[in-house]
């Protein structure tokens, strides 16, 4: 079991879970008394969506914003790929988007940084539930639960803006949740490298459609490849679908009969 699952255990076993109307007590802003400490030394997987939005707000291509910006983290039963937020090579080991004045890229935080101090769980079957609740994380450094504004779960995210995440989220979930994986299977290294490229590294996805025998092979909805060689999101959305394919064999893209005559 991995470290990203073990977690997952401990939260679905021992965390209260809360609903869109219960109420916690917090506040992150200037002036809390550990403003930015919590943007240094810690981990933040990065999902898909977060790495669209990332690499859009630095003016960087995916490819170079994974090299720059993110660590691959390998696990020996690791089921899929997965990618961290890389910290500084500094003695506090800070976020490369930290300043004075708080996140450099605030609109474009990642999903973690938005929820945050809550955490959203979907169980899978047999995980104690399958409905999904959402979780207080309380990290050592944060005193921000000793401020008085208090909150619904409902109305801090919105506040934070996590429609686009949750959106991008659930599709995600689609993959990350198949009965493939619930099966306990791992892909192997060329499935790990179509789900690396179709999920976070999409400028090279839209290559490889491109410039391969892609669009001989698959039969796209009409005005499909104008929207996808134009829109990151467009292109996100019809990776996840092409990846139910590609990796499990789901119905969710068709092949032309040529190339099924091959
Ligand atoms: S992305 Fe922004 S909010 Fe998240 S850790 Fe870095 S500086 Fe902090
Ligand atoms: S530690 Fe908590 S209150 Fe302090 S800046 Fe981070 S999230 Fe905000």
């Amino acid at each position: 079991m991995d470290a990203l699952e073990r977690f997952k255990q401990t939260i679905l076993a021992e965390y209260p879970r809360l609903a869109e109307n219960d109420t916690f007590r917090f506040a992150c802003r200037p002036g809390v008394p550990c403003f930015n400490a919590c943007c240094a030394d810690v981990n933040i997987f990065l999902t898909p969506y977060d790495i669209l939005r990332l690499k859009n707000r630095l003016g960087l291509t995916s490819d170079e914003f994974l090299q720059k910006y993110t660590l691959v983290p390998i696990e020996e039963h690791q089921q899929y790929p997965v990618i961290l937020l890389k910290m500084q090579d500094n003695e506090a080991k800070t976020c490369h988007f930290v300043t004075e004045k708080g996140c450099s890229v605030y609109e474009d935080r990642p999903w973690a940084c938005r929820y945050y101090p809550l955490g959203l769980a979907s169980p899978r079957e047999g995980e104690g539930g399958n409905e999904e609740f959402f979780f207080l994380l309380h990290e050592e450094v944060c005193r921000g639960f000793e401020e008085q504004d208090e909150w619904t779960v409902a109305r801090w995210r919105e506040d934070q803006g996590v429609t686009p995440y949750d959106e991008f989220g659930r599709l995600f979930k689609d993959l990350t949740l198949h009965s493939y994986f619930r099966a306990q299977k791992q892909l192997d290294a060329g499935r790990m490298e179509l789900f690396h490229m179709a999920c976070y590294d999409l400028d090279t996805f839209r290559r490889f459609i491109r410039e391969s025998t892609f669009l001989q092979r698959f039969d796209l909805e009409p005005g499909q490849e104008e929207r996808i060689m134009a829109d990151d999101e467009e292109l996100l959305r019809f990776g996840f679908r092409w990846l139910l394919f590609a990796l499990f064999g789901d119905k969710t893209i068709k092949v032309k009969p040529s190339a099924l005559r091959g």
